[in-house]
């Protein structure tokens, strides 16, 4: 047992101050790959921590919108150059925290860094268009205008780039933040709010009150006092989030669950293809809302496919994410672990063959983590429950199809519509693919999860609520369009 007896109590961020929750009760974070290991404690905070949170924001949202996009950009770029000195801090925290690999982690935080100094620079881009009037003396323009105060809720699976490429595009068009973190990565999350701190912020300008999703994320989303709400997490919460922002009336955007499909066509390079399908479906083990889930092969490759995936997928080394050796991590808690579990028998009972894995890890150590083997599954069609629903955990279906035509229409088959991919090197299977995949990021050659951050991101169907995040489609969401019409 190596219970951390330092571990740290962490505070809620609330008008540059750290405070602790009025309520007087914390809950522990724990290691998923050590249940023993409790990295920190954080506040279960109170509707009034919120209050106080979101008033905070209010009062230092016109200051901060009155400086210029220039000065509001020297800040991103202080906070980048605080968590670029801090990355081994943060991500060794996220390892902790929820289970992915440190050199992942490492790279996720270096991502925040890039997403910081890239909305930095947005602070000097154009904001609006000059429109001709049909009034000759007149001068007619659009610019853009802050939505105020902005509700931020965030899922656990990124706990560094998903909080930061919704707070740097807030902050960047002149709003302020409360910042609602997942409870699973709490910790992390406060130590990138100390990087917002450490650069000096004007106080207000960014809180973060943490708590349980049903007090302080459906608070926040309530709340009279928030103009705007942007979660990233589940369908389910997603769209209570939503029906709330929507009474409200205020703006809202939910980016959610995927069930993205990979296409391995007839003439495809399987080498790339089974790299492609193993990065895409197990690294973060397969905890990416991008994760390769369903590999639909065609018939001419199938069990060749199937048995190089196989054998490469018996190599993967699983383990702590701190120790070097390990390639894939636990998943990231508990409840992750029962919910992996039980779709794996839903994937037996439901008449799937269990070709590699299906078990959860308990030799060699991993016995108080919660680690399970990669798993591949065969024979899958497409009513079964591990072909419908989101499992978010190590585990590939693999589907078997006579034509590109049945290929795609399989991939469509599907409520979600966030990520797909294709391998092939036939320019028509590209160009029908490119054309009927019904996904908001379709990618060919390349493996299912992959965001390059000056580029819109975001689902179609079940997987969002039609906006899109990063590069350039940010200022969509976090600003409104304002006309104006000059006469002298
Ligand atoms: P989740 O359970 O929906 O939680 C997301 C956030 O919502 C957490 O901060 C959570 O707080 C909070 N929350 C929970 N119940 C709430 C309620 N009733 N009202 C308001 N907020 C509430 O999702 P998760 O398990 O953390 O994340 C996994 C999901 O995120 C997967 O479905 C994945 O696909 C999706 N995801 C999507 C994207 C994308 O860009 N499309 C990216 C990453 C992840 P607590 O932690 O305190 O419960
Ligand atoms: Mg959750």
């Amino acid at each position: 047992m190596t219970t951390n007896t330092e571990a740290k109590t962490y505070l809620n961020y609330i008008n540059g101050e750290w405070s602790a929750s009025d309520t007087g009760k914390t809950s522990e974070s724990f290691n998923p790959s050590n249940k023993n290991e409790v990295l920190g404690s954080f506040q279960l905070s109170s509707a009034n921590d919120l209050d106080q949170a979101v008033k905070a924001a209010k009062d230092a949202q016109k200051p901060w919108r009155n400086l210029s996009g220039t000065a509001r950009g020297e800040f991103l770029f202080k906070v980048a150059n605080v968590l670029e000195s801090k990355v081994e801090y943060v991500a060794e925290a996220m390892t902790k925290e929820m289970g992915k690999t440190f050199a992942e982690a490492k790279g996720e935080t270096m991502r925040g860094v890039a997403i910081l100094r890239y909305y930095a620079g947005e602070g000097m881009r154009p904001v609006g268009d000059v429109i001709p009037s049909s009034d000759s003396e007149a001068l007619m323009f659009t610019t853009r205008t802050p939505l105020g105060v902005v509700g931020v809720i965030t899922p656990w699976n990124f706990p560094v780039a998903i909080p930061i490429w919704k707070m740097a595009p807030a902050l960047i068009y002149g709003n302020s933040v409360v910042l609602k973190p997942a409870s699973d990565t709490a910790v992390t999350a406060a130590r990138v709010v100390e990087c917002f701190d450490e650069a000096g912020l004007p106080a207000g300008v960014i809180n973060m009150v943490t708590g349980s999703g049903s007090v302080i994320g459906q608070g926040l989303a309530e709340h009279p006092g928030v103009d705007g709400i942007t979660f990233t997490g589940s369908n389910a919460v997603g769209k209570q989030i939503g029906r709330a922002a929507l009474d409200r009336g205020i703006k809202y955007q939910l980016e959610m669950g995927g069930k993205n499909p990979v296409i391995v066509a007839d003439d495809a390079d399987l080498d790339l293809a089974v790299d492609a399908t193993i990065s895409g479906g197990l690294k973060s083990t397969g905890q990416k809302c991008t994760a390769t889930s369903r590999v639909i092969v065609q018939s001419g490759v199938y069990e060749e496919f199937r048995e190089k995936l196989v054998k490469k997928v018996a190599e993967i080394t699983v383990g702590n994410g701190m120790e070097g050796s390990s390639w894939m991590g636990p998943v990231a808690s508990e409840n992750q672990l029962d919910n992996v579990l039980s779709y794996i028998e839903k994937g037996k009972s439901e008449g799937a063959e269990l070709l590699h894995g299906g078990n959860r890890l308990t030799e060699n150590g991993l016995g108080d983590g919660y680690f399970v083997e990669p798993t591949v599954f065969d024979n899958v069609t497409a009513g079964m429950t591990i072909a419908r629903e989101e499992i978010f955990g190590p585990v590939l279906a693999l589907m078997k199809v006579e034509t590109m035509e049945e290929a795609i229409a399989l991939a469509n088959d599907s409520d979600y519509g966030l990520s797909a991919s294709i391998f092939t090197t036939n320019i028509g299977n590209m160009l029908e693919f490119i054309k009927d995949m019904e996904a908001g990021l379709v990618r060919v050659n390349a493996e299912s999860a992959g965001v390059e951050l000056q580029a819109p991101f975001g689902g179609m169907k079940q997987s969002s609520s039609h906006s899109r995040e990063q590069g350039q489609a940010a200022i969509e969401f976090f600003t409104s369009i304002k006309t104006i019409f000059v006469k002298n």
